[in-house]
């Protein structure tokens, strides 16, 4: 028997709010309108910050987008990608869930799905199996996708063994839309107490949402995704590694340090990615700054060989 449309409903709100229910993959989409149901949490995502032709801007809005912007990014770059998927320092598990938390509120899916997936792309990269290779699929697929994909919606459990000890990040990684739910009700109400409080600041509710919430998180999602796809396509090889990998410095300064993708590929369990002075890594300024506080240590250095390998040949004396 058919399910009703209602069931269909309720099946996909359950689906979607919880990523471990029932889901059975289904086949290839062959008309348009089902390849851009494949897109729907993209277009929830993206379409709002056209909202901004209603709600306009003001100084406050923009600050506000900014600063999620930038500490969001801290939280995936710093936590999702070198804490949980390289494990390149050491942090108490309360700074391990609330960083995890702060990373959710990007709305880039759960920690352990995030690490996970990125784990496999380590393992396999630019091979047949890596799910987001631009040299192997073009750029839009690695940008963007694969992460409409079904068979990439779970979380790869077996990559992840080392944090399924840990229930808290299983229930977020569980539940990832919450804190992004959260996050955007959140900005909502600030927007509408200032707008009551402080009426000169000129904002509102809706605006704060469509700064705060929508452009700064669709712009947040694509700063991280040109890792996968410019990264592997624009810039400079220091070390021939087996992948497409490259050093791209206007990448590093917009995700705060992943740019440096190349040396990132050549030795990846270091919380450092730009492996020379003049390579910017915020990320790592602020890991150092946090471990000066005593809210991570043992941040793992860049062996002197590994340097030593980067250094070109008339450096080296070659
Ligand atoms: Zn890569
Ligand atoms: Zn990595």
């Amino acid at each position: 028997m058919q399910p009703t449309a209602g069931r269909r409903l309720l099946r996909t709100l359950h689906r979607w709010l919880d990523s471990q229910a029932p889901f059975e993959l289904p086949p290839p989409p062959r008309t348009w309108g089902q390849r851009l149901w494949r897109y729907k949490n993209y277009l929830l995502l993206h379409l709002p910050c056209l909202g901004v032709l209603w709600v306009g801007w003001s100084r406050t809005a923009v600050l506000v987008a900014l600063g999620l912007y930038l500490v969001r990014m801290f939280a995936i770059t710093g936590f999702y990608h070198r804490y949980f998927s390289h494990r390149s320092f050491v942090a108490s598990r309360f700074w391990q869930f609330w960083f995890a938390v702060l990373g959710n509120a990007a709305a880039q899916r759960g920690p352990l799905w995030w690490a996970a997936h990125h784990r496999h792309h380590h393992r396999y990269a630019d091979t047949d199996q890596d799910v987001h290779s631009p040299s192997r699929r073009g750029f839009w697929w690695s940008h963007l996708g694969w992460l409409t994909d079904p068979a990439n919606l779970a979380t790869r459990r077996e990559y992840v063994k080392d944090w399924l000890q840990f229930p808290e990040l299983v229930w977020l990684d569980r539940f990832d839309k919450l804190v992004p739910l959260a996050l955007a009700v959140s900005l909502y109400l600030l927007g509408e107490y200032l707008q009551r409080v402080r009426p000169d600041l000129g904002t509102s509710g809706p605006q704060i949402l469509v700064w705060g919430f929508f452009i700064s998180t669709v712009v947040l999602f694509h700063a991280t995704c040109t890792i996968n796809s410019l990264s592997h396509l624009y810039g400079w090889r220091r070390y021939d590694t087996t992948d497409t990998s490259r050093n791209n410095p206007l990448l590093a300064l917009i995700t705060l340090g992943e740019g440096w993708h190349n040396n990132h590929h050549f030795y990846a369990v270091t919380a450092r990615q730009g492996f020379f002075w003049w390579e910017l890594d915020l990320t790592y300024y602020l890991l150092v700054l946090l471990s000066w506080l005593g809210i991570m240590r043992q941040l793992r250095p860049v062996p002197p060989q590994v340097l030593a390998a980067g250094r070109r040949p008339r450096e080296r004396g070659v």
